[in-house]
């Protein structure tokens, strides 16, 4: 228990004291509903966002926009940012960011079957919208080196949002102009 994210070894031994004063089956139920989690939940097989289904609602949607991939870093921020209503392109899930304190090397994310929907052609626009902590920036700029050559549009969301805050966190309404006020990427780098 205390290997979940935000539980220490207190709330730990208080969400065990509680499973063990409920009737055993209780602990069934919740077992059952965890291992079901996990093998019904499936990713989509394009964008690696959670579905149920081989390809998500997202890229099996016609009206989308799909020469336009916004790239985030897990599932939360596609949900924030669906949730703004102001983007109507796809997303690119990588699943982590580039973080060597943390042991997470460019291998270990979704980023070679990005780089290939980029060479594919198919593509005309990349919109980095990973949070903007060290990690992220690293993240970004390996991506951007990789696909650099080719002719596409690279953006990144402009930088409503303060340094350090996720995106999940943002508002919605910050959130969706940060989107819509996109900058291009060269920028954010490059002239300073
Ligand atoms: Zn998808």
């Amino acid at each position: 228990m205390s290997q979940l994210p935000g539980i220490g070894k207190r709330t730990a031994l208080r969400l065990v004291l509680h499973l063990l004063k409920q009737p055993k089956e209780q602990t069934g139920f919740l077992s059952q509903a965890l291992l079901n989690m996990r093998e019904d939940i499936k990713f989509c097989r394009s964008c690696h966002n959670i579905s149920d289904t081989t390809v998500c609602e997202i890229c099996a949607n016609s009206g989308r926009n799909h020469q336009t991939i916004c790239v985030v870093e897990d599932i939360r921020d596609v949900m924030a940012i669906e949730n703004t209503g102001q983007y109507k392109g796809i997303y690119h899930v990588l699943g982590g960011k580039i973080s060597p304190i943390e042991g997470v090397g460019p291998g270990q994310l979704n980023i070679s079957s990005l780089v290939e929907k980029v060479k594919s052609g198919k593509v005309i626009e990349i919109i980095f919208a990973l949070s903007s902590t060290m990690e992220g920036d690293t993240t970004n700029f390996y991506i951007y080196k990789q696909i650099a050559e080719s002719e596409i549009v690279i953006s990144t969301i402009a930088r409503g949002i303060s340094v350090g805050d996720e995106l999940e966190y943002a508002d919605e309404i910050t959130l969706g102009r940060s989107i819509l006020h996109r900058v291009p990427f060269e920028k954010t780098f490059k002239n300073n």
